[in-house]
Formats: structure tokens, sequence, C-alpha cells
């Protein structure tokens, strides 16, 4: 078997392209300075994205010289698409309750899905929903004991702070005191969703009735306060600008210096994901042309960026070299792909994110990828780490160096390697237009009669 090392992969820090930032990039690579805001734009506005990652590599290895790279096994349960809030980039949720797909899960429901998690070696399970008025606090209180009783191996990291802060308000009682019996009848930690983008002027714009950056950035900081470590996110790629994300990561590097002065709990990670959209009311907005030469200005949410791999390892780069406090960061390879999902790792990624069992709400809005263990390691193999096998808070929990590695198993003859992520058909048809475009210069130089390129 053939060793990479990603020594070779990946260029030296004395090759460069040329630029050179106005500022000593060496002192914060090496955390003895930290990045600043009008930095962070400098960056995201001048350097090569070659740069970026070189740099953002350079960090991720002094935080992480381990010889492997991680994944969890998980399962994301949404136990309800019934929701009061209208997210206009989400095509999930269920506004009626009496639709004809709007669905609340039962506990057996629940604990069949979990079953099946534990039968594949999961660990964990990612539980979120919609807002859904109809259920009472002793829904959520006997489904987690419910849950820990069952099944007391698996970690339950699940709602979110708009969830939480919509519970405040069902249930009457502050979020503190949701979070404190939530947490008595077993919620381990708390997921990052929701946090979208901070700004009043994009949030109100893009998920009104859901609760505001200051509240979302305040149920954490009750969490953190109760001992319970959170994961931090960030959607990118909609009616944003630069300046929004830069003060979206600003707040979270603010809170988690407070956290990690003040608090028995922190963010353990941040992920920062693209808007699909399809299926979402977001859709119908005009899109900004990025080659207009026109730069994206906020115009009241009236025009759409999207955000395409080129802007997601940007940010990813750059949200490695900005959150010198936050220990973890993943790859989005749901939204981005398996061979982006990979990159990402050479891009201040760490972490490989979940083997999902299930995913319902990118699905909903058009990206369907799905990747097994055995590619999910393959993956992180072929970038030259050992995969490893972690739970919730990044311990190892199975080290694949050895023949009995997921991705190592000899397949019986005849069986092939199954489908990396699936494919519409449309994204389909789609993809072979792109090619017939590309393929048709090339039939004309071979008809032309100049033949100095064969
Ligand atoms: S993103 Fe979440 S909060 Fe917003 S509408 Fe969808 S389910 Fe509801």
């Amino acid at each position: 078997m053939i060793e990479f090392n990603t020594n070779v992969l990946i260029p030296p820090m004395h090759h460069h392209t040329g630029y050179r930032p106005g500022f000593d990039i060496h002192a914060v690579i090496d955390g003895k300075a930290r990045l600043t805001e009008a930095q962070f734009d400098e960056l995201y506005r001048h350097a090569p994205l070659i740069d970026l990652g070189r740099w953002a590599m350079a960090v991720s290895r002094r935080l992480h010289p381990e010889d492997y790279r991680t994944y969890v096994i998980d399962r994301n349960i949404n136990y309800t698409n019934i929701c009061t809030a209208r997210c206009t980039f989400c095509a999930f949720k269920r506004n009626d309750p009496e639709a004809h797909d709007a669905y609340t899960l039962s506990y057996d429901q629940i604990y069949e899905k979990i079953r099946e998690l534990v039968s594949i070696g999961g660990t964990q399970i990612l539980m979120q929903g919609g807002m859904n008025p109809a259920l009472p606090i002793s829904y959520y209180e006997q489904l987690l004991r419910g849950i820990r009783e069952k099944f007391p191996s698996v970690h339950i990291h699940a709602f979110s702070p708009p969830e939480f802060v919509e519970f405040s308000r069902f249930f009457n009682m502050p979020v503190a005191e949701v979070l404190k019996r939530f947490k008595a009848a077993g919620l381990a930690t708390v997921p990052g969703g929701g946090g979208e983008i901070f700004s009043d002027r994009v949030r109100s714009r893009i998920g009104p009735g859901k609760c505001s950056g200051d509240q979302w950035l305040d149920v954490m900081t009750e969490a953190h306060k109760l001992g319970m470590h959170t994961s931090a996110t960030m959607l990118i790629g909609h009616i944003e600008t630069i300046e929004d994300r830069i003060d979206h990561i600003r707040h979270l590097r603010e809170r988690q210096d407070w956290a990690l002065a003040n608090a028995p709990a922190h963010y353990t990670a941040f992920i920062h994901w693209t808007y699909q959209p399809d299926n979402t009311p977001l859709d119908n907005k005009r899109k900004w042309n990025p080659d207009s030469g026109i730069p994206f200005e906020f115009d009241n949410g009236r025009t759409v960026r999207l955000a395409d791999a080129n802007e997601y390892l940007r940010m990813l780069a750059l949200s490695r070299l900005y959150l010198d406090n936050v220990r973890n960061l993943q790859s989005s390879w749901v939204t981005m792909g398996p061979k982006i999902g990979q990159l990402a790792l050479f891009f201040g990624a760490n972490d490989m994110g979940s083997v999902m069992m299930e995913e319902n709400v990118v699905s909903s809005a058009g990206t369907s990828f799905r990747l097994s263990e055995e590619m999910i390691c393959r993956l992180i193999r072929d970038s030259g780490w050992i995969p490893a096998q972690r739970n919730q808070f990044y311990n190892v929990l199975k080290r694949h160096d050895g023949p009995q590695s997921p991705d190592l198993q000899p397949r019986p003859a005849g069986v092939f390697p199954k489908r990396q992520h699936e494919i519409t058909p449309e994204a389909a048809a789609q993809y072979k237009a792109i090619e017939l475009t590309i393929s048709a210069p090339r039939i004309a130089n071979r008809e032309s009669p100049d033949k100095t390129n064969l």
C-alpha cells in the first residue's frame, strides 16, 4: 500500500504566490498575534486561495499535530417539521400542522432510529426540529429520559438556540431553566444550528420568526455556564456581505474568550456551510453575477450571492486563521460534496464531521450527498492521515490503522464500490450540457485546417 505524507501534498511554507499581506501573517500562524477584523477583510479581498490554504493548514497542523483526522458516526433525527419560523432558505419546515406532509415523530419511531444507529456503531444523535408550539415540555423531558434509559451510551446532542428561545416562550420559563431541565433529563451538548448570520439586517430578512443573533449567542452562553459544550455555525452564500460574516465570526471569538475564562464549557467546534437554494423561497431572488465586476453589496436582501467551492474554502481558511480559540473546524462535505469536503482538510478543517445515517434538512433543499464510513475513511487516508472515529468531545474512539479499517477491507469478488454521491436526473442533464459545451471547441479544433496542435 502506498503511504502518503501530507508534507509531500502541501507546498512548503516558503513557496509563495508573490502576494504579501500588509501585516505579519507568520505571527498569526504561530499563535503570537490575533488576526484583526481589518486583516480578515484584507485577506478575503486580496489573498490568493492557495496562500490562504497554506496558512490555514499551518495553523491546523500546529493545533492538531496528530497523524490522524477524525469523524463521528451519528444520526440526524428531525423530530418534527412543524415550525413557527419562516426562514426563506428552508425547504424543510411546514408552517401548517394540518399539511399532508407535516409530522411529529413518536417516541417509538425515534427509539427505532437510535437502535439502527447503535447497530452500525454510531455514538451520538443530532436531534433537532422545527419549533412546534403543540409540544409541551413533558414531550421533551420524557423523550430525553427515555433515550438515556434505553441507550445509555448514546450522546444526546440536541436542539438549537432558536428552539430554546421558542421553548422559553412556549413553556413560559427562562431559557436557563429550560436548559437546566433538559440537562437533568439527559441532554449533553447543544448544536449550533440556526446561527446563520447574526447581523439583524440579514437575519430579519432570511429568518423571520426566529431568534435574533444576540439571543442565539445568549442561549449558548447560558449553556456554557451550565457546563454544556456547544458548537458554532455560520451559513454563507445568501444575502450577507463579507462585513456581515466578519461581524458574525467576531461575536463568536469574543463569546468564546469569555467562556474559556469564566465558564466550565465552551464552543468545541465551528462549522460553516453554504446556502442550498432548491425548493426554498430565497431562490426566487435575483442572483448576483460574480463576473459582472460589480461588488456584492447589501441591498435589503433583494440579491442572493450563492457560494461556490472557492468561496467556501476561502471562508474556511480565514475562519481557521481568525478563530484561534476554537479548536476544531469541520469540513462540510454534506453541502460541498466529497471532494471539496476532502480538500477542506488542507484549508483548515481537522474533522470530516459525521457519517450520517439520515439527513433531512439539506436534502430538502436539493443537495443529497451521502458518504459511508468506508468512504469517509478513504477520503481521510488518501489525504495523508489515519482516519479515526471520535466522540462528541473529539476524543478518539478507534484509530483505523490496521487491516480491519473500514476502507481497507477486501471486497468480495464482483462487489464494486457504491457511488460516492447520489445525483438527481436534473443535475445529470445539466452535467451533460456542460460536457457538450466544453467538447464543442475541441471538435472544431480537430476539424480546423491548422493541425499544428495534433
Ligand atoms: S430553518 Fe429551522 S427554524 Fe427556520 S423555518 Fe426551517 S425548521 Fe424552522
